[in-house]
C-alpha cells in the first residue's frame, strides 16, 4: 500500500513531568506491524485516555504517544485473514491507546483479535457512544443482574453523569430497575431522570452516616466509579445479600472498610475490568448492548466534537465536567 498520511493526536514528553499536546500528521509506517489496519471513523473520550493524554505512565508508558483506547471503522487490509476489507469493527481496550498508538488518529493498526464485528443493531457512532464507558457498564450490570433482579430494591449509580455511570442509569433504567443514580452536579438531575432515574441524590447524602462501621441499608446493589470513601459507604448501606460493583477510582483508589458488610450481611464486592474482558464475554455483553441493553437516550447521552476540539475535553473530564459521553469525529 502506498505509504499514507494521516492526521492524529500526538502528546510528547517536554521536559521532566512536562506533556504537550498537538494534532500532528503522521504516517502509516509510524503505526506498529499489526496484522489489523482499520480507518478510524469515530473513537470517544474516555477518563483514561485523559490521563494518558497528560503523561500518567500507569497508563502509557512510552511517548510520543496517540491516546483513544476506543475506535470503531472500516477495515482496509486484515493479513490474518479474518476480516474483509470494509468490514466494520469496534475496538475497546487491550492495549489501544495505552502503548498503542490509539483512537485518537485516523488509522490505527492492531493485532485482529482485538477487534469486535460491529454488531447489528449499532451503527459505527453509536457503537462509540457506547465505547469503553458503555461496554464497561454493560459488563456491570451483566455481573449485578446476575444476583440482583429489578425487584430487590434500588440500584445505586455512583459518578451518574460520567461515562460508565449515565450508561449502566439508562440500561438498568431501561430493564426494569429503579435507578438511584448519585451526582455532585445538582445542574442536572433533569438530565439523568431523562435518562431514567427514578431518584437523584448528593454525594453528601450518599456519605451520610458513614463514619459508622455499618450503616441503615438502602441498596439492593450499585455501580460504583468513584472508589475511595464513597464506595465504602455504599457498601456500609447495601442490604442484606446485595452486590456492589467496583469498576473505577475517580475518587480515591483505596477502600477504607472493614469486613463486617461481607460476614455480617453478605454483601458481595464484583470487581469489573473492561482490558482484559475474554472474548467471548466481551462478544456476549456487545450483543445485549447492541439488542435489550440498547441505552434508550444514546443520543441524549452524546455529545460530539473533532480531533481538534478534544484538548479542552481532556481538562474537563479530568476535572469531573464532562456529561455523558463525548464522541469523537474523524474527517
Ligand atoms: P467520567 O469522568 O466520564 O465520569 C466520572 C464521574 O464521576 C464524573 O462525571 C462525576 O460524576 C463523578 N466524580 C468525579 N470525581 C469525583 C469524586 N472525587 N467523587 C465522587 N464522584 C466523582 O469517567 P468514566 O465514566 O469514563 O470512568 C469512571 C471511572 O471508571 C474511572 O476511574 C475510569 O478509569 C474507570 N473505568 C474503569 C474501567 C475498567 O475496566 N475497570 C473501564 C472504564 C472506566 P457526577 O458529577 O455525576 O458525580
Amino acid at each position: 500500500m502506498a505509504e499514507q498520511s494521516f492526521k492524529a493526536m500526538l502528546v510528547e514528553e517536554a521536559g521532566e513531568k512536562k506533556y504537550t499536546r498537538r494534532i500532528t500528521t503522521r504516517s502509516l509506517s509510524d503505526l506498529p506491524e499489526n496484522d489489523l489496519l482499520i480507518r478510524v471513523r469515530y473513537s470517544s473520550l474516555n477518563y483514561k485516555d485523559a490521563l494518558s493524554a497528560i503523561g500518567n505512565k500507569g497508563v502509557t508508558r512510552k511517548f510520543p504517544h496517540t491516546p483513544g483506547i476506543d475506535a470503531a471503522g472500516e477495515v482496509v487490509e486484515d493479513k490474518s485473514g479474518r476480516f474483509s476489507k470494509g468490514d466494520q469493527v469496534l475496538v475497546t481496550s487491550y492495549d489501544l491507546g495505552m502503548n498503542t498508538p490509539g483512537g485518537f488518529g485516523e488509522y490505527i493498526r492492531i493485532p485482529a483479535d482485538w477487534a469486535v464485528p460491529l454488531p447489528e443493531g449499532l451503527d459505527l457512532r453509536q457503537s462509540m457512544i457506547l465505547g469503553t464507558a458503555g461496554f464497561t457498564a454493560g459488563l456491570s450490570v451483566h455481573k449485578l443482574a446476575h444476583g440482583i433482579k429489578p425487584e430487590a430494591g434500588d440500584i445505586l449509580v455512583t459518578g451518574a453523569t460520567g461515562g460508565v455511570g449515565s450508561m449502566a442509569v439508562d440500561i438498568l433504567a431501561k430493564n426494569g430497575y429503579r435507578v438511584v443514580a448519585v451526582t455532585g452536579k445538582q445542574n442536572e438531575v433533569d438530565f439523568l431522570k431523562r435518562l431514567g432515574a427514578a431518584e437523584v441524590i448528593s454525594r453528601e447524602e450518599v456519605m451520610e452516616g458513614a463514619d459508622k462501621p455499618m450503616m441503615k441499608t438502602r441498596w439492593a446493589g450499585a455501580v460504583d466509579v468513584v472508589g475511595g470513601e464513597m464506595l465504602a459507604a455504599v457498601i456500609k448501606a447495601t442490604k442484606y445479600g446485595g452486590t456492589v460493583t467496583c469498576c473505577g477510582l475517580v475518587g480515591s483508589p483505596d477502600l477504607p472498610l472493614n469486613v463486617f458488610p461481607f460476614i455480617l450481611r453478605g454483601v458481595s464486592l464484583l470487581g469489573i475490568d473492561s482490558v482484559e474482558c475474554p472474548m467471548e464475554r466481551r462478544l456476549a455483553v456487545w450483543e445485549k448492548l447492541a439488542g435489550p441493553w440498547k441505552p434508550a437516550h444514546l443520543e441524549e447521552a452524546a455529545s460530539e466534537c473533532t480531533l481538534e476540539d478534544l484538548d479542552e475535553k481532556i481538562d474537563a473530564i479530568l476535572k469531573g465536567e464532562i456529561k455523558g459521553r463525548t464522541v469523537v469525529r474523524m474527517s
